[in-house]
Order: structure tokens, then sequence, then C-alpha cells
């Protein structure tokens, strides 16, 4: 399920990192984010099925309990985070908590597997900086 005018949001231009102040503006230098999408799974839909880490296998992850969760892979994004729902370093939450960051060059796979996915639960939506934040809490 795809939410949104992806279209209009894959510029990459709406978005920016870096500190506040820095964006826009003539002369300043502008640091462009990783991602302008982010996406979760409904692990309540899944049906195990593995059709969305077979399209886009830096995003989608199969768990040990035979439901799929999203990733942000290290080759994107300097280190590897799962969100399955586990405890400690390298994990992060499941379900719609549990919001990973496509890089922009994977946005037309995710979008296909999203397309593709049997149970309609893969979740992408435009970048949200507040839930990308409360990820850890
Ligand atoms: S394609 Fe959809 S239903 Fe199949 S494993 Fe991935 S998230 Fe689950």
């Amino acid at each position: 399920m795809v939410a949104g005018p992806v279209g209009s949001e894959t510029g990459g231009s709406d978005h920016w990192s870096g500190p506040p102040g820095r964006e826009g503006g003539e002369g300043r230098i502008l640091v462009p984010m990783a991602t302008t999408l982010m996406v979760w799974i409904d692990q309540d839909l899944c049906t195990g099925d593995g059709i969305c880490s077979e399209i886009c296998p830096d995003v989608f992850v199969g768990r040990d309990d035979g439901l799929w969760v999203v990733k942000e892979e290290a080759s994107h994004f300097g280190s590897t985070t799962v969100f399955d729902g586990v405890e400690g370093a390298g994990h992060g939450p499941d379900g719609a908590k549990g919001v990973a960051q496509i890089p922009d060059s994977l946005i037309d796979l995710a979008v296909e597997a999203a397309e593709e996915c049997p149970g309609e639960c893969i979740m992408i939506e435009p970048y949200d900086q507040a839930a990308i934040d409360s990820r850890g809490a």
C-alpha cells in the first residue's frame, strides 16, 4: 500500500539533513537526505511468502517466526538496523513503529514490492522525521 502521491515525493528536494539553519538559501551547503520515503510492514497481515525480499532484499527481510520485516542496510545507511521487534543494538520495533527509510535508489523496487505483496501489508509513506525519531521510544 502506497500512501500519498509517491511521484511527487521522489524528487529529493523537499527534505534536507544537517543542522537547522543550513537548509536552503544562497551560499549554504545543502546536504540531501538519503531518503524521501519510508516503509513498514503490518505483520498481522503478512503471509510470509517472501515476495518482497525477492524483489527488494536491501529493504525487506524474513524474521525467525516466518513473518517479514523492514530494515536499513549498512550499504545505504552506514550500519544495519532490522526492525524486527528484537531488543538490542542493530534492531528496532516492528509494525507501525518500525519504519525504515527507503534509499532513494530503491524506491522503485520498494514500491513494486508493495504492489506485489499479497497481504497488502507493506506501507509506504512520505518521510516523516517525527516517526523516525520515535522508533526508539
Ligand atoms: S510480500 Fe507482503 S505478505 Fe509477502 S512476505 Fe512480504 S510483507 Fe509479507
